[in-house]
């Protein structure tokens, strides 16, 4: 057999675009009274508990979860719907994000029914938040390097070790960890890793900040000594928890935040370029507004794919790869777009400045986080039966 990746051409539901109308009208609500200013924000502001809660109100953290534990029971092309106009608008959904897109489906594939059933319903009220627990200072890519360690003990485990990177670990109620718990196979290097539910509020758990690029403190080392995880905390089978992992990375890669972390700066050039640009602009402005409708389709049908039961692992890749690339350049290629300094009007001035300033300084974390650029292609060379 061939190898190969295929995008199957997707149309959204009528039930999708309706959705679509109701979230902008409530994010225009939301905007009016004064909840949230787009194109203000840096990571720090985006994350909004309050602004969450409004989400969880109207159904949209878990909509695609099962009825019977509350969730909503829709399909991954309303939810994409609803996440796209939410990053569209530059919406402060950083707080239940992660739960949302990832957390959640792991917890209710693989927890334990007394973790669901309390965690569940805290999380669709907007009140419960999660960050990933998979880096380590000597695994990053290559995740089975993981040695973190869960030991047991009477009722539970004890964890040891240090997690790194962890995107809002001093702001998240709950982390899931990949822990080692007992050391590779010589037939299978990936065997041994145990996934766990960790409250971030256990003796023994100390959270120290990182400080990034932007001067903006949303990583952490998270350092663990003799921390108690009871038994039903603990996350789908010991040992095997390679297998969920790799899961839970195509939730995570091939949604529109792979493409529009970065999008103010292209919606600031338009405003800064009004409504007579020249033809270098007007031209500059189309051809990035091309790449972002290709991908957006891409992205759409990896949402489908996943929507019909496929796992469009490679596909999800490549959307990633392309999507991140783009974003990544597209600060610089505004800059070079952009009328000269002195040549935005007014208040839009210091808007573009700021919104300039900060998608060029998170431009670099954006082919790193989620799987790094060389990761990714091998991914994808390995689908096409290169490697
Ligand atoms: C903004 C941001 C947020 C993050 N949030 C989280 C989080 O919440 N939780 C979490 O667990 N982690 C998080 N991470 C960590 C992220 O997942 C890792 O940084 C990433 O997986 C890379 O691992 P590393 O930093 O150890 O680099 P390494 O894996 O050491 O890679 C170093 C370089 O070697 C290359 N390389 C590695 N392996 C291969 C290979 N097999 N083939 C070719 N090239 C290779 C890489 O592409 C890279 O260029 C975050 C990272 C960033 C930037």
């Amino acid at each position: 057999m061939g190898h190969s990746f295929q995008f199957d051409s997707i149309t959204l539901p009528p039930e999708a675009e309706r959705l679509r109308q109701e979230v902008r009208a409530f994010l225009r609500d939301e905007i009016e009274a004064g909840s949230f200013v787009p194109g203000s924000g840096d990571m720090d502001s985006k994350y909004n508990p309050a602004f969450s809660r409004k989400v969880a109100a109207k159904g949209w953290i878990g909509m695609t979860w099962p009825k019977e534990y509350g969730g909503g029971g829709r399909s991954f092309l309303e939810r994409y719907v609803m996440t796209e106009e939410m990053l569209a608008a530059d919406a402060p959904v950083r707080a239940h994000w992660t739960v949302d897109r990832q957390s959640g489906p792991v917890l209710l594939k693989y927890g334990s029914e007394a973790v669901k059933r309390t965690l569940i319903p805290q999380i669709l009220r907007g009140e419960c938040f999660f960050c990933i627990g998979l880096s380590e200072p000597n695994s990053g890519s290559d995740l089975f390097a993981a040695s973190t360690k869960a030991t047991k003990t009477d009722g539970g485990w004890l964890v040891n070790g240090r997690k790194i990177w962890t995107s809002n670990a001093h702001r998240a109620h709950y982390m899931i960890a990949l822990l080692r718990t007992s050391p590779p196979t010589g037939e299978n290097r990936r065997h041994g890793l145990t996934q766990f539910v960790i409250d971030l509020k256990s003796p023994g758990i100390m959270v120290r900040p990182i400080v990034n690029l932007a001067g903006l403190h949303d990583f952490n080392e998270v350092v663990f000594d003799d921390v108690f995880v009871p038994d039903d905390h603990l996350v789908g089978e010991v040992d095997m928890a390679w297998k969920q992992a790799t899961d839970e990375l195509a939730y995570e890669r091939s949604g529109p935040e792979r493409f529009l972390e970065t999008i103010g700066a292209l919606r600031g050039l338009v405003a800064a370029a009004g409504n007579a640009p020249d033809d270098r602009v007007a031209a500059g402005i189309g051809r990035e507004v091309a790449h972002l409708k290709t991908l957006r389709r891409m992205s759409v049908s990896v949402a489908g794919m996943l929507h019909a039961g496929k796992s469009p692992v490679v596909e999800a890749a490549v959307v990633k790869d392309v999507g991140t690339n783009w974003e990544q350049a597209l600060p610089q290629k505004v800059r070079l777009l952009a009328p000269t300094q002195g040549a935005v009007a007014g208040d839009n001035s210091t808007d573009f400045d700021h919104i300039m300033r900060y998608t060029t300084m998170i431009a670099p974390k954006l082919t790193i986080q989620g799987g790094t650029r060389e990761v990714l292609r091998g991914i994808i060379a390995r689908g096409l039966g290169l490697r």
